[in-house]
Protein backbone atom coordinates (compact mmCIF):
# COMPACT_ATOMS: atom_id res chain seq x y z
CA UNK A 1 0.00 0.00 0.00
CA UNK A 2 1.22 3.31 -0.96
CA UNK A 3 1.43 5.54 1.74
CA UNK A 4 -0.60 9.11 2.22
CA UNK A 5 0.36 11.76 -0.24
CA UNK A 6 -1.12 14.20 -1.97
CA UNK A 7 -5.30 14.34 -1.33
CA UNK A 8 -4.68 12.59 2.20
CA UNK A 9 -2.05 15.02 3.07
CA UNK A 10 -4.47 17.80 2.32
CA UNK A 11 -7.20 16.01 4.86
CA UNK A 12 -4.31 16.58 7.74
CA UNK A 13 -4.43 19.89 7.00
CA UNK A 14 -7.96 20.47 6.59
CA UNK A 15 -8.80 17.88 9.58
CA UNK A 16 -5.71 20.19 12.04
CA UNK A 17 -7.28 23.67 11.11
CA UNK A 18 -10.98 22.19 12.16
CA UNK A 19 -9.72 21.61 15.91
CA UNK A 20 -9.85 24.40 18.10
CA UNK A 21 -7.15 25.65 20.15
CA UNK A 22 -6.26 24.65 23.68
CA UNK A 23 -6.53 27.45 26.67
CA UNK A 24 -3.40 27.76 29.20
CA UNK A 25 -2.41 24.24 28.97
CA UNK A 26 0.26 24.27 31.80
CA UNK A 27 4.07 23.22 30.61
CA UNK A 28 6.25 21.09 33.35
CA UNK A 29 9.91 21.42 32.36
CA UNK A 30 10.91 24.61 32.26
CA UNK A 31 12.66 23.88 35.55
CA UNK A 32 14.99 21.84 33.36
CA UNK A 33 18.11 23.28 32.61
CA UNK A 34 21.27 21.71 31.00
CA UNK A 35 24.44 21.40 32.84
CA UNK A 36 27.97 19.98 32.18
CA UNK A 37 26.27 16.82 33.71
CA UNK A 38 24.58 15.76 30.76
CA UNK A 39 28.05 14.50 29.18
CA UNK A 40 28.61 11.32 30.13
CA UNK A 41 31.44 8.68 29.05
CA UNK A 42 30.98 4.81 28.23
CA UNK A 43 32.09 3.84 32.00
CA UNK A 44 28.79 5.60 33.15
CA UNK A 45 27.12 4.07 30.34
CA UNK A 46 27.70 0.63 31.39
CA UNK A 47 25.98 1.80 35.08
CA UNK A 48 22.86 3.54 33.50
CA UNK A 49 22.81 0.04 31.27
CA UNK A 50 22.36 -2.86 33.74
CA UNK A 51 18.98 -3.73 32.94
CA UNK A 52 17.36 -2.44 36.17
CA UNK A 53 19.34 0.74 37.24
CA UNK A 54 21.12 0.64 39.57
CA UNK A 55 23.31 3.74 40.33
CA UNK A 56 22.68 6.53 43.32
CA UNK A 57 19.72 8.60 41.96
CA UNK A 58 21.11 12.16 40.54
CA UNK A 59 20.21 15.39 42.74
CA UNK A 60 16.31 16.21 42.10
CA UNK A 61 15.91 18.15 38.82
CA UNK A 62 12.68 17.58 37.18
CA UNK A 63 9.87 19.83 38.85
CA UNK A 64 6.74 20.28 37.70
CA UNK A 65 5.95 23.28 38.16
CA UNK A 66 2.71 25.02 36.93
CA UNK A 67 3.61 27.37 34.67
CA UNK A 68 0.91 27.84 31.95
CA UNK A 69 1.53 27.95 28.31
CA UNK A 70 -0.37 28.11 25.43
CA UNK A 71 -0.01 24.60 23.14
CA UNK A 72 0.29 25.18 19.58
CA UNK A 73 -1.60 22.31 18.22
CA UNK A 74 -1.35 22.19 14.76
CA UNK A 75 1.35 21.32 12.19
CA UNK A 76 1.94 24.25 9.40
CA UNK A 77 3.32 21.62 7.33
CA UNK A 78 2.83 17.76 6.46
CA UNK A 79 4.34 14.73 4.57
CA UNK A 80 7.02 14.54 7.25
CA UNK A 81 8.92 11.27 6.65
CA UNK A 82 7.74 8.54 8.69
CA UNK A 83 10.21 5.97 10.08
CA UNK A 84 6.79 3.94 10.26
CA UNK A 85 7.16 1.26 7.14
CA UNK A 86 4.61 -0.98 8.87
CA UNK A 87 1.74 -3.90 7.76
CA UNK A 88 -0.47 -0.90 6.77
CA UNK A 89 1.34 0.76 4.48
CA UNK A 90 4.52 -1.02 2.92
CA UNK A 91 4.77 -4.10 5.05
CA UNK A 92 6.29 -6.01 2.21
CA UNK A 93 9.12 -3.77 1.71
CA UNK A 94 12.40 -4.77 2.73
CA UNK A 95 14.36 -2.86 5.55
CA UNK A 96 17.84 -3.21 5.35
CA UNK A 97 18.40 -0.06 7.69
CA UNK A 98 18.12 -1.76 10.58
CA UNK A 99 19.42 -5.12 9.89
CA UNK A 100 19.82 -8.09 12.59
CA UNK A 101 23.77 -8.44 12.75
CA UNK A 102 23.05 -12.07 14.40
CA UNK A 103 21.37 -14.17 11.22
CA UNK A 104 19.68 -16.72 12.64
CA UNK A 105 17.67 -17.08 9.18
CA UNK A 106 19.15 -20.62 9.43
CA UNK A 107 16.52 -21.22 12.18
CA UNK A 108 13.47 -21.50 10.38
CA UNK A 109 11.29 -22.97 13.45
CA UNK A 110 8.52 -19.40 14.01
CA UNK A 111 9.34 -17.96 17.62
CA UNK A 112 5.54 -18.56 18.21
CA UNK A 113 5.97 -22.70 18.30
CA UNK A 114 9.51 -22.15 20.83
CA UNK A 115 9.35 -21.81 24.68
CA UNK A 116 11.86 -19.96 25.91
CA UNK A 117 12.69 -18.52 29.26
CA UNK A 118 15.20 -15.60 29.83
CA UNK A 119 17.32 -16.18 33.22
CA UNK A 120 15.13 -15.04 35.57
CA UNK A 121 12.42 -17.34 34.63
CA UNK A 122 9.90 -15.57 32.62
CA UNK A 123 8.46 -16.80 29.40
CA UNK A 124 6.35 -13.30 29.49
CA UNK A 125 7.87 -12.53 25.24
CA UNK A 126 8.28 -14.15 21.87
CA UNK A 127 11.64 -12.96 20.34
CA UNK A 128 13.63 -14.92 18.11
CA UNK A 129 16.39 -16.21 20.10
CA UNK A 130 16.80 -15.42 23.43
CA UNK A 131 20.32 -16.59 23.90
CA UNK A 132 21.73 -13.46 21.73
CA UNK A 133 20.84 -11.22 24.58
CA UNK A 134 24.60 -10.69 25.71
CA UNK A 135 25.38 -9.43 21.49
CA UNK A 136 22.07 -7.63 21.55
CA UNK A 137 23.49 -5.38 24.95
CA UNK A 138 26.34 -4.64 23.16
CA UNK A 139 24.49 -3.02 20.60
CA UNK A 140 22.69 -1.32 22.55
CA UNK A 141 25.36 0.10 24.11
CA UNK A 142 26.82 1.41 21.10
CA UNK A 143 23.61 2.99 20.19
CA UNK A 144 23.57 4.78 23.72
CA UNK A 145 27.32 6.08 23.21
CA UNK A 146 25.37 9.08 20.66
CA UNK A 147 22.34 9.50 22.43
CA UNK A 148 23.45 10.95 25.76
CA UNK A 149 20.32 13.33 25.74
CA UNK A 150 18.03 10.77 26.57
CA UNK A 151 20.54 9.43 28.78
CA UNK A 152 21.10 12.44 30.11
CA UNK A 153 17.19 12.90 30.53
CA UNK A 154 17.15 9.19 32.09
CA UNK A 155 19.73 10.71 34.94
CA UNK A 156 17.76 13.81 35.50
CA UNK A 157 14.60 11.98 35.98
CA UNK A 158 14.59 8.91 37.56
CA UNK A 159 14.71 9.50 41.04
CA UNK A 160 11.65 11.21 40.48
CA UNK A 161 10.06 8.82 38.47
CA UNK A 162 7.73 10.60 36.64
CA UNK A 163 6.45 7.63 34.95
CA UNK A 164 5.92 5.14 37.79
CA UNK A 165 2.67 3.24 37.61
CA UNK A 166 2.57 4.15 33.29
CA UNK A 167 1.99 0.68 31.40
CA UNK A 168 3.33 1.80 28.21
CA UNK A 169 2.74 -0.80 25.23
CA UNK A 170 4.31 0.49 22.42
CA UNK A 171 4.82 -0.76 18.93
CA UNK A 172 7.99 0.69 17.03
CA UNK A 173 10.93 -0.33 14.95
CA UNK A 174 12.86 -2.66 17.71
CA UNK A 175 16.28 -1.49 17.36
CA UNK A 176 19.01 -0.70 19.41
CA UNK A 177 18.36 2.78 19.11
CA UNK A 178 14.20 2.07 20.53
CA UNK A 179 15.96 -0.18 23.53
CA UNK A 180 17.65 2.53 24.93
CA UNK A 181 14.75 4.66 24.74
CA UNK A 182 12.51 1.32 26.10
CA UNK A 183 15.40 1.45 29.07
CA UNK A 184 14.79 5.28 29.45
CA UNK A 185 10.99 4.88 30.26
CA UNK A 186 12.10 1.20 32.75
CA UNK A 187 14.30 3.60 35.01
CA UNK A 188 11.75 6.74 34.40
CA UNK A 189 9.21 4.08 36.60
CA UNK A 190 7.24 2.64 33.63
CA UNK A 191 6.30 -1.23 32.99
CA UNK A 192 6.42 -1.94 29.29
CA UNK A 193 5.07 -4.18 26.93
CA UNK A 194 6.81 -4.40 23.31
CA UNK A 195 5.88 -4.93 19.69
CA UNK A 196 7.30 -4.44 16.26
CA UNK A 197 5.73 -1.66 13.94
CA UNK A 198 7.39 -2.98 10.99
CA UNK A 199 7.95 -6.70 10.35
CA UNK A 200 11.20 -6.69 8.80
CA UNK A 201 13.58 -3.99 10.83
CA UNK A 202 13.70 -5.71 14.42
CA UNK A 203 17.02 -6.46 15.39
CA UNK A 204 16.77 -10.08 16.75
CA UNK A 205 19.19 -9.97 19.16
CA UNK A 206 18.16 -6.12 20.89
CA UNK A 207 14.56 -8.02 20.79
CA UNK A 208 16.45 -11.04 22.94
CA UNK A 209 18.67 -8.11 24.93
CA UNK A 210 15.15 -6.66 25.94
CA UNK A 211 13.44 -9.49 27.02
CA UNK A 212 16.34 -10.87 28.92
CA UNK A 213 16.00 -7.36 31.31
CA UNK A 214 12.43 -8.54 31.85
CA UNK A 215 10.49 -5.82 28.64
CA UNK A 216 7.96 -8.10 27.32
CA UNK A 217 8.74 -8.18 23.57
CA UNK A 218 7.12 -9.36 20.95
CA UNK A 219 8.52 -9.27 17.47
CA UNK A 220 11.11 -10.65 15.02
CA UNK A 221 12.80 -9.73 12.17
CA UNK A 222 10.42 -11.62 9.17
CA UNK A 223 7.24 -11.90 10.74
CA UNK A 224 4.39 -13.03 8.66
CA UNK A 225 1.15 -10.36 8.47
CA UNK A 226 -0.26 -13.08 10.98
CA UNK A 227 2.54 -12.97 13.16
CA UNK A 228 2.34 -8.86 13.41
CA UNK A 229 -1.21 -9.08 14.33
CA UNK A 230 -0.23 -11.40 16.96
CA UNK A 231 2.24 -9.80 18.50
CA UNK A 232 0.28 -6.60 18.86
CA UNK A 233 -2.54 -8.98 20.63
CA UNK A 234 0.21 -10.86 23.27
CA UNK A 235 1.17 -6.79 24.20
CA UNK A 236 -2.11 -5.51 24.21
CA UNK A 237 -4.10 -8.61 26.11
CA UNK A 238 -2.21 -10.24 28.49
CA UNK A 239 -3.61 -11.46 32.12
CA UNK A 240 -3.06 -8.92 35.01
CA UNK A 241 -1.72 -6.24 33.28
CA UNK A 242 -3.80 -3.62 31.28
CA UNK A 243 -2.10 -0.97 29.84
CA UNK A 244 -2.60 3.35 30.10
CA UNK A 245 -0.22 4.50 27.77
CA UNK A 246 0.70 4.39 24.11
CA UNK A 247 3.70 4.79 21.88
CA UNK A 248 2.64 4.08 18.56
CA UNK A 249 4.82 4.39 14.99
CA UNK A 250 2.03 4.32 12.21
CA UNK A 251 -1.31 3.68 14.36
CA UNK A 252 -1.30 -0.10 14.08
CA UNK A 253 -1.48 -0.30 17.63
CA UNK A 254 -3.88 2.43 17.92
CA UNK A 255 -6.08 0.64 15.53
CA UNK A 256 -5.91 -2.85 16.92
CA UNK A 257 -6.87 -1.41 20.64
CA UNK A 258 -9.45 0.91 19.47
CA UNK A 259 -11.10 -1.57 17.12
CA UNK A 260 -10.66 -5.07 19.61
CA UNK A 261 -10.74 -3.50 22.93
CA UNK A 262 -12.74 -0.62 22.98
CA UNK A 263 -13.10 -0.43 26.81
CA UNK A 264 -8.98 -0.69 27.64
CA UNK A 265 -8.55 2.27 25.18
CA UNK A 266 -11.16 4.32 26.55
CA UNK A 267 -9.24 4.46 29.57
CA UNK A 268 -5.91 5.06 28.19
CA UNK A 269 -4.42 8.43 29.60
CA UNK A 270 -2.58 9.38 26.22
CA UNK A 271 -1.01 8.29 22.89
CA UNK A 272 2.24 9.19 21.66
CA UNK A 273 2.43 9.22 17.81
CA UNK A 274 5.68 9.49 15.74
CA UNK A 275 5.01 8.97 12.29
CA UNK A 276 3.44 11.26 9.43
CA UNK A 277 0.93 8.43 8.92
CA UNK A 278 -0.22 7.27 12.37
CA UNK A 279 -0.69 11.13 13.09
CA UNK A 280 -2.78 11.26 9.67
CA UNK A 281 -5.16 8.58 11.57
CA UNK A 282 -5.35 10.13 14.32
CA UNK A 283 -6.82 13.20 13.11
CA UNK A 284 -9.14 11.34 11.16
CA UNK A 285 -10.09 9.96 14.01
CA UNK A 286 -10.40 13.18 16.08
CA UNK A 287 -12.28 14.95 12.91
CA UNK A 288 -14.76 11.77 12.92
CA UNK A 289 -15.31 13.09 16.77
CA UNK A 290 -14.22 9.28 17.38
CA UNK A 291 -10.88 9.93 19.19
CA UNK A 292 -11.86 9.42 23.49
CA UNK A 293 -8.17 9.91 24.16
CA UNK A 294 -5.36 12.49 24.17
CA UNK A 295 -2.65 12.26 21.62
CA UNK A 296 0.68 13.50 21.15
CA UNK A 297 1.92 14.72 17.54
CA UNK A 298 5.50 13.97 17.76
CA UNK A 299 5.83 13.87 14.08
CA UNK A 300 5.55 17.31 13.75
CA UNK A 301 7.82 18.80 16.48
CA UNK A 302 10.38 21.17 15.28
CA UNK A 303 13.25 19.63 16.32
CA UNK A 304 12.34 15.99 15.01
CA UNK A 305 11.07 17.60 11.65
CA UNK A 306 14.33 19.35 11.03
CA UNK A 307 16.47 16.92 11.88
CA UNK A 308 14.50 14.05 10.15
CA UNK A 309 14.28 15.91 7.22
CA UNK A 310 17.22 18.05 6.55
CA UNK A 311 20.13 16.84 8.52
CA UNK A 312 19.46 12.94 8.24
CA UNK A 313 19.05 13.04 4.57
CA UNK A 314 21.83 15.38 4.45
CA UNK A 315 23.90 12.20 6.22
CA UNK A 316 22.14 9.84 4.70
CA UNK A 317 21.65 10.31 0.84
CA UNK A 318 25.21 9.87 -0.01
CA UNK A 319 25.37 6.33 1.88
CA UNK A 320 22.28 4.89 0.26
CA UNK A 321 24.07 5.59 -2.90
CA UNK A 322 27.57 4.45 -2.40
CA UNK A 323 26.16 1.35 -0.75
CA UNK A 324 24.33 0.02 -3.58
CA UNK A 325 25.88 1.81 -6.84
CA UNK A 326 29.82 2.73 -5.09
CA UNK A 327 29.41 5.53 -7.73
CA UNK A 328 31.76 8.38 -7.26
CA UNK A 329 30.09 11.97 -7.19
CA UNK A 330 32.92 14.02 -7.88
CA UNK A 331 32.07 15.72 -11.03
CA UNK A 332 28.87 14.32 -11.84
CA UNK A 333 25.66 15.73 -12.81
CA UNK A 334 22.94 15.20 -10.72
CA UNK A 335 19.90 16.40 -10.48
CA UNK A 336 17.49 16.80 -7.29
CA UNK A 337 13.72 17.65 -7.74
CA UNK A 338 12.06 19.48 -4.89
CA UNK A 339 14.17 21.99 -2.84
CA UNK A 340 12.61 21.37 0.26
CA UNK A 341 13.94 20.62 3.65
CA UNK A 342 14.97 17.02 2.44
CA UNK A 343 16.31 18.48 -0.77
CA UNK A 344 18.23 20.89 0.78
CA UNK A 345 20.03 18.31 2.68
CA UNK A 346 20.43 16.11 -0.44
CA UNK A 347 21.95 19.42 -2.36
CA UNK A 348 24.46 20.28 0.28
CA UNK A 349 26.02 17.00 0.68
CA UNK A 350 26.28 16.50 -3.23
CA UNK A 351 27.89 19.70 -3.92
CA UNK A 352 29.74 19.03 -1.04
CA UNK A 353 31.64 16.36 -2.82
CA UNK A 354 32.09 18.22 -5.84
CA UNK A 355 28.97 16.99 -7.89
CA UNK A 356 27.27 19.31 -10.07
CA UNK A 357 23.74 20.16 -8.70
CA UNK A 358 20.51 21.05 -10.57
CA UNK A 359 17.23 21.78 -8.70
CA UNK A 360 13.61 21.67 -10.28
CA UNK A 361 11.09 23.47 -8.02
CA UNK A 362 7.71 24.38 -9.03
CA UNK A 363 7.30 27.44 -5.36
CA UNK A 364 9.28 30.49 -6.81
CA UNK A 365 10.61 30.95 -2.88
CA UNK A 366 11.97 27.47 -2.80
CA UNK A 367 13.63 27.98 -6.54
CA UNK A 368 15.18 31.34 -5.26
CA UNK A 369 16.50 29.80 -2.35
CA UNK A 370 18.36 27.01 -4.50
CA UNK A 371 19.77 29.92 -6.71
CA UNK A 372 21.25 31.74 -3.60
CA UNK A 373 22.56 28.21 -2.55
CA UNK A 374 24.66 28.23 -6.24
CA UNK A 375 22.24 25.58 -7.69
CA UNK A 376 21.16 25.88 -10.96
CA UNK A 377 17.09 25.84 -11.32
CA UNK A 378 15.77 23.74 -14.34
CA UNK A 379 13.23 21.84 -15.54
CA UNK A 380 13.73 18.34 -15.76
CA UNK A 381 13.04 17.97 -19.18
CA UNK A 382 16.76 20.34 -19.81
CA UNK A 383 18.63 18.03 -18.46
CA UNK A 384 17.00 14.31 -18.20
CA UNK A 385 19.12 13.62 -21.42
CA UNK A 386 22.75 14.77 -19.38
CA UNK A 387 22.40 13.96 -15.95
CA UNK A 388 23.37 10.66 -14.13
CA UNK A 389 21.44 10.80 -11.15
CA UNK A 390 18.38 11.66 -10.50
CA UNK A 391 16.70 11.85 -6.79
CA UNK A 392 13.48 13.04 -6.31
CA UNK A 393 12.50 14.48 -2.70
CA UNK A 394 9.17 16.38 -3.62
CA UNK A 395 6.43 14.49 -1.79
CA UNK A 396 4.26 14.47 -4.58
CA UNK A 397 3.37 12.12 -7.24
CA UNK A 398 4.83 11.45 -10.81
CA UNK A 399 7.87 13.57 -10.84
CA UNK A 400 9.91 11.78 -12.80
CA UNK A 401 7.24 9.97 -16.14
CA UNK A 402 7.92 7.32 -18.37
CA UNK A 403 8.62 9.54 -20.84
CA UNK A 404 11.53 11.06 -19.31
CA UNK A 405 12.75 7.48 -18.28
CA UNK A 406 12.61 6.78 -21.72
CA UNK A 407 14.76 9.71 -22.44
CA UNK A 408 18.02 9.06 -19.36
CA UNK A 409 21.19 8.45 -20.77
CA UNK A 410 22.94 4.84 -19.88
CA UNK A 411 24.10 4.38 -16.74
CA UNK A 412 21.45 6.99 -15.12
CA UNK A 413 20.75 6.31 -11.54
CA UNK A 414 17.33 7.08 -10.68
CA UNK A 415 16.28 7.20 -6.53
CA UNK A 416 13.84 8.76 -4.10
CA UNK A 417 13.73 10.69 -1.58
CA UNK A 418 10.27 11.29 -0.48
CA UNK A 419 7.97 9.56 1.69
CA UNK A 420 5.72 7.86 -0.72
CA UNK A 421 6.78 5.78 -3.54
CA UNK A 422 4.72 7.64 -6.03
CA UNK A 423 7.21 10.24 -7.17
CA UNK A 424 8.76 7.96 -10.04
CA UNK A 425 6.10 6.45 -12.22
CA UNK A 426 8.23 3.23 -11.73
CA UNK A 427 4.45 1.24 -12.86
CA UNK A 428 5.14 2.60 -16.11
CA UNK A 429 8.35 0.22 -16.57
CA UNK A 430 6.66 -2.81 -15.45
CA UNK A 431 5.96 -3.59 -19.37
CA UNK A 432 7.28 -6.49 -21.71
CA UNK A 433 9.14 -4.86 -24.01
CA UNK A 434 11.60 -3.86 -20.91
CA UNK A 435 13.58 -6.26 -18.74
CA UNK A 436 13.99 -6.19 -15.27
CA UNK A 437 17.73 -7.63 -13.94
CA UNK A 438 18.02 -7.66 -9.79
CA UNK A 439 22.00 -6.80 -9.63
CA UNK A 440 22.28 -6.46 -5.65
CA UNK A 441 19.84 -6.04 -3.26
CA UNK A 442 17.56 -3.14 -3.72
CA UNK A 443 19.35 -2.72 -7.08
CA UNK A 444 17.17 -3.02 -10.02
CA UNK A 445 18.70 -2.81 -13.97
CA UNK A 446 15.54 -2.11 -16.40
CA UNK A 447 16.97 -2.45 -19.90
CA UNK A 448 15.46 -1.04 -23.00
CA UNK A 449 15.39 -3.30 -26.24
CA UNK A 450 18.06 -1.25 -27.17
CA UNK A 451 20.16 -2.11 -24.82
CA UNK A 452 20.17 0.92 -22.57
CA UNK A 453 20.14 0.35 -18.96
CA UNK A 454 18.38 2.84 -16.35
CA UNK A 455 19.61 1.88 -12.66
CA UNK A 456 16.39 2.32 -10.32
CA UNK A 457 17.25 2.23 -6.90
CA UNK A 458 14.40 0.36 -4.05
CA UNK A 459 12.38 0.23 -6.03
CA UNK A 460 11.58 4.14 -6.48
CA UNK A 461 10.80 3.72 -2.51
CA UNK A 462 12.48 6.20 0.08
CA UNK A 463 16.48 5.44 -0.45
CA UNK A 464 18.15 6.20 2.65
CA UNK A 465 15.46 3.92 5.28
CA UNK A 466 15.61 1.20 2.40
CA UNK A 467 19.47 1.01 1.82
CA UNK A 468 21.15 2.60 3.91
CA UNK A 469 20.69 3.27 8.15
CA UNK A 470 19.87 6.46 10.24
CA UNK A 471 22.33 7.91 11.95
CA UNK A 472 21.63 7.14 16.02
CA UNK A 473 21.93 11.07 16.95
CA UNK A 474 19.25 11.69 14.71
CA UNK A 475 16.62 9.46 16.67
CA UNK A 476 17.99 10.32 20.24
CA UNK A 477 16.05 13.40 19.10
CA UNK A 478 13.11 11.69 18.29
CA UNK A 479 13.31 9.21 21.44
CA UNK A 480 13.76 12.12 23.81
CA UNK A 481 10.74 14.33 22.57
CA UNK A 482 8.82 10.58 22.31
CA UNK A 483 9.78 10.21 26.50
CA UNK A 484 9.19 13.51 26.84
CA UNK A 485 5.66 13.63 25.50
CA UNK A 486 4.98 10.19 27.66
CA UNK A 487 5.97 12.21 30.50
CA UNK A 488 3.92 15.03 29.83
CA UNK A 489 0.69 13.09 28.93
CA UNK A 490 1.05 10.71 32.32
CA UNK A 491 1.77 13.17 34.51
CA UNK A 492 -1.16 16.19 33.25
CA UNK A 493 -3.93 16.64 35.95
CA UNK A 494 -7.22 15.64 34.53
CA UNK A 495 -9.07 18.07 31.97
CA UNK A 496 -5.17 19.63 30.93
CA UNK A 497 -5.78 17.87 27.58
CA UNK A 498 -8.99 17.12 25.61
CA UNK A 499 -9.41 14.00 23.52
CA UNK A 500 -7.46 15.77 20.98
CA UNK A 501 -4.15 15.70 19.08
CA UNK A 502 -1.48 17.99 20.44
CA UNK A 503 2.04 19.08 20.04
CA UNK A 504 4.59 19.45 21.64
CA UNK A 505 4.71 22.97 23.55
CA UNK A 506 7.64 24.76 21.60
CA UNK A 507 9.54 25.17 25.23
CA UNK A 508 10.43 21.30 25.05
CA UNK A 509 11.12 20.86 21.90
CA UNK A 510 13.67 23.51 23.05
CA UNK A 511 14.33 21.54 26.09
CA UNK A 512 15.13 18.63 23.52
CA UNK A 513 17.53 20.80 21.38
CA UNK A 514 18.90 21.94 24.76
CA UNK A 515 19.55 18.58 25.81
CA UNK A 516 21.48 17.44 22.77
CA UNK A 517 23.79 20.90 23.06
CA UNK A 518 25.92 19.04 24.73
CA UNK A 519 27.01 16.80 22.96
CA UNK A 520 29.02 19.22 20.82
CA UNK A 521 29.94 21.62 23.97
CA UNK A 522 28.41 24.35 22.68
CA UNK A 523 27.58 27.26 25.12
CA UNK A 524 24.23 28.90 24.69
CA UNK A 525 24.28 32.91 25.25
CA UNK A 526 21.60 34.33 28.32
CA UNK A 527 19.50 36.94 27.48
CA UNK A 528 20.36 39.44 30.07
CA UNK A 529 17.40 41.40 31.75
CA UNK A 530 17.24 44.48 29.81
CA UNK A 531 17.60 42.17 26.39
CA UNK A 532 15.03 39.90 27.44
CA UNK A 533 12.95 43.12 28.38
CA UNK A 534 13.45 44.27 24.51
CA UNK A 535 12.46 41.56 23.31
CA UNK A 536 9.33 40.76 24.79
CA UNK A 537 10.53 37.37 25.54
CA UNK A 538 10.92 35.03 28.54
CA UNK A 539 14.62 34.48 29.66
CA UNK A 540 14.25 31.12 29.55
CA UNK A 541 12.17 30.89 26.49
CA UNK A 542 10.33 30.14 24.23
CA UNK A 543 12.07 32.17 22.23
CA UNK A 544 10.25 32.06 19.16
CA UNK A 545 6.98 32.73 18.39
CA UNK A 546 5.19 29.23 16.90
CA UNK A 547 5.03 30.37 13.72
CA UNK A 548 8.43 30.85 13.53
CA UNK A 549 9.99 28.62 10.34
CA UNK A 550 13.74 27.91 11.72
P1 LIG B 1 8.94 20.11 1.66
O1 LIG B 1 7.50 20.38 1.50
O2 LIG B 1 9.77 20.98 2.54
O3 LIG B 1 9.67 20.06 0.23
C1 LIG B 1 9.14 19.49 -0.94
C2 LIG B 1 9.45 20.44 -2.08
O4 LIG B 1 9.11 19.82 -3.31
C3 LIG B 1 8.64 21.74 -1.98
O5 LIG B 1 9.52 22.84 -1.96
C4 LIG B 1 7.76 21.71 -3.21
O6 LIG B 1 7.57 23.01 -3.75
C5 LIG B 1 8.57 20.84 -4.16
N1 LIG B 1 7.78 20.18 -5.20
C6 LIG B 1 6.53 19.67 -5.14
N2 LIG B 1 6.18 19.13 -6.33
C7 LIG B 1 7.23 19.30 -7.16
C8 LIG B 1 7.50 18.93 -8.50
N3 LIG B 1 6.59 18.30 -9.26
N4 LIG B 1 8.71 19.24 -9.03
C9 LIG B 1 9.64 19.88 -8.29
N5 LIG B 1 9.44 20.27 -7.01
C10 LIG B 1 8.26 19.96 -6.44
O7 LIG B 1 9.03 18.59 2.17
P2 LIG B 1 10.32 17.88 2.78
O8 LIG B 1 10.33 18.03 4.23
O9 LIG B 1 11.51 18.26 1.97
O10 LIG B 1 9.94 16.36 2.48
C11 LIG B 1 9.86 15.90 1.14
C12 LIG B 1 9.47 14.43 1.14
O11 LIG B 1 10.48 13.67 1.79
C13 LIG B 1 8.19 14.13 1.89
O12 LIG B 1 7.51 13.10 1.22
C14 LIG B 1 8.67 13.65 3.23
O13 LIG B 1 7.75 12.80 3.86
C15 LIG B 1 9.92 12.91 2.85
N6 LIG B 1 10.93 12.77 3.90
C16 LIG B 1 11.88 11.84 3.69
C17 LIG B 1 12.90 11.66 4.63
C18 LIG B 1 13.92 10.60 4.44
O14 LIG B 1 14.61 10.23 5.39
N7 LIG B 1 14.10 10.12 3.25
C19 LIG B 1 12.95 12.47 5.77
C20 LIG B 1 11.98 13.43 5.94
C21 LIG B 1 10.98 13.59 4.99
Amino acid sequence: MSEPAGDAKLEVKQASKEVKESENVAEKYSAMTVSKNSEMNMGELSTVFSAVPTHKPVKKQIQFVEDKQEFSRFPTKTGRRSLSRSISQSSTDSYSSAASYTDSSDDETSPRDKTQVNTKGSSDFCVKNIKQAEFGRREIEIAAQDMSALISLRKRAQSEKPLAGAKIVGCTHITAQTAVLIETLVALGAQCRWTACNIYSTQNEVAAALSETGVAVFAWKGESEDDFWWCIDRCVNTEGWQPNMILDDGGDLTHWMYKKYPNVFKKIRGIVEESVTGVHRLYQLSKAGKLCVPAMNVNDSVTKQKFDNLYCCRESILDGLKRTTDVMFGGKQVVVCGYGEVGKGCCAALKALGAIVYVTEIDPICALQACMDGFRVVKLNEVIRQVDVIITCTGNKNVVTRDQLDRMKNGCIVCNMGHSNTEIDVASLRTPELTWERVRSQVDHVIWPDGKRVILLAEGRLLNLSCSTVPTFVLSITATTQALALIELYNAPEGRYKQDVYLLPKKMDEYVASLHLATFDAHLTELSDEQAKYLGLNKNGPFKPNYYRY
